[in-house]
């Protein structure tokens, strides 16, 4: 019998990871199915893009996986039973279960609204394709003079405020900031980053929680209210609670608890990767939700898969976050790099030239889903040679 390998969501980390395991692992043993709730490869790293109005296409899964092998489930995951190792999915072709041997939970985020009043009935996000089309209509519809507030001074926040000031100068754009946007970034990189925001005319809010959203303001902790005709709520993301629900041993921020090899700490068969894996980096500290995150650990889930399968020794691979890098609108971008700890390099670059390079790193994050192993050794990739004690062979 085949080992059934279950890919949940198909983002960076899961489209990844399964075009990665089909091209790795033979067909004749192994049959990976990935379930994701729409037919397209969605970039959110664009979802800001996308909300103000840009021209932005995403690839349909069936042509990212069209001649792998990997098996496409358009369907919604609804629980997870780890004791009898099978998902619950629910789809256009009904309510089914799928049972695994192995389950790769790559899930992803969405809005985390803190259980603020009046985000969810009131406010915008830019986390999902539907809710930032919601975000492109309402926005669409707003005349000259409209106020648009972004809460949320982290790289979401920050990208969403100057994109919107930058495509719509007609509109009054402000940020509310709980401290100071871009705290962490080197001096330098932090006065870019007030030069773009003054050139932009987006007014910053420091030291501003917000604490309630009515559907024409924001009221502050301290009581002020700022006017906003749209509200976009950019505070942080939130991980799916099905995890938790299954009995996974999950972090405080339901996370799945992963080891370094992204195996769950409580079911050996379940491995997450991405925004939704509590994964400790090389630094002694739990990697940020990002795409970078979700690059690095995908392949140590994937290196680990495969080994473990094919009985041969389970390689470490990097876990080491190198930097951020904040579009600044389409013509101006920050990259800054850090150090070990996270913290921000003196060094840092910016205007044309960081945003150029922002816009390679998203092509370059899109062409590798479709490219997974491009890069790779190939003596990681050709593991058809060696014996497999487990009885599942890798791609010739
Ligand atoms: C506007 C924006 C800009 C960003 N910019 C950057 C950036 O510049 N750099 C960076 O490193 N990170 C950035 N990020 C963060 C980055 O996009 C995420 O960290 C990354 O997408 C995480 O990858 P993932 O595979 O874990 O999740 P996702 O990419 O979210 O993939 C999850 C997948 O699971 C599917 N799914 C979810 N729930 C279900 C369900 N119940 N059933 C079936 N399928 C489901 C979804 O449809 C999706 O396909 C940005 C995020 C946003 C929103």
């Amino acid at each position: 019998m085949k080992h059934r390998i279950v890919v949940l969501g198909a983002g960076y980390a899961g489209a990844f990871a399964a075009g990665n395991l089909a091209r790795r692992l033979s067909p004749a043993d192994t049959e990976i199915t990935v379930v994701n709730a729409v037919p397209d490869f969605v970039e959110r790293m664009r979802l800001h893009q996308l909300a103000v109005g840009q021209d932005v296409t995403f690839r349909r899964l069936a042509d990212v996986f069209a001649g792998t092998g990997v098996r496409l489930r358009l369907a919604r995951v609804t629980g997870i039973d780890p004791g009898r190792r099978t998902v619950a999915v629910t789809g256009e072709e009904g309510d089914d279960e799928l049972t695994y041997d192995t389950l790769l939970y790559t899930l992803g985020s969405s809005a985390d609204h803190h259980g603020v009043p009046g985000v969810a009935e009131h406010a915008f996000d830019v986390t999902g394709r539907s809710s930032a089309l919601r975000l492109r209509e309402r926005l669409a519809g707003l005349g000259e003079g409209g106020t648009v507030l972004v809460v949320g001074e982290g790289l979401t926040g920050i990208e969403t405020a100057t994109e919107i000031a930058e495509s719509r100068p007609d509109l009054s754009v402000a940020l509310a900031a709980r401290g100071e946007p871009g705290a962490w970034l080197s001096p330098k990189a932090r006065r870019h980053l007030r030069q773009a925001f003054d050139r932009l005319g987006i007014t910053v809010h420091e030291h501003t929680a917000i604490e309630a959203v009515e559907p024409t303001r924001a009221i502050a902790a301290d009581g002020m209210s700022i006017a906003a005709d749209v509200t976009v709520w950019s505070a942080g993301f939130a991980v799916h609670p099905l995890a938790a629900a299954a009995g996974l041993e999950v972090a405080g921020t339901g996370q799945i608890v992963v080891d370094r090899t992204m195996r769950s700490v409580s079911h050996p068969d379940v491995y997450a990767a991405g925004d939704c894996a509590y994964a400790i980096g090389d630094n002694g500290r739990p990697l940020p939700m990002s795409c970078a995150s979700a690059g690095l650990t995908n392949m140590q889930a994937t290196a680990a898969i495969i080994a473990r399968l094919t009985g041969t020794e389970v390689p470490v691979t990097g876990l080491k976050y190198h930097g951020n890098h904040i579009s600044l609108g389409r013509r101006d971008a920050i990259f800054q790099m850090v150090d070990g700890g996270i913290r921000s390099k003196s060094w840092y670059l910016g205007g044309r030239t960081a945003a150029r390079l922002k816009s390679g790193v998203l092509k370059g994050a899109g062409w590798g889903i479709v490219h997974p192993t491009f890069g790779m050794p190939k003596r990681r990739r050709r593991l058809a040679a060696a014996p497999y004690p487990a009885g599942v062979k890798a791609a010739a």
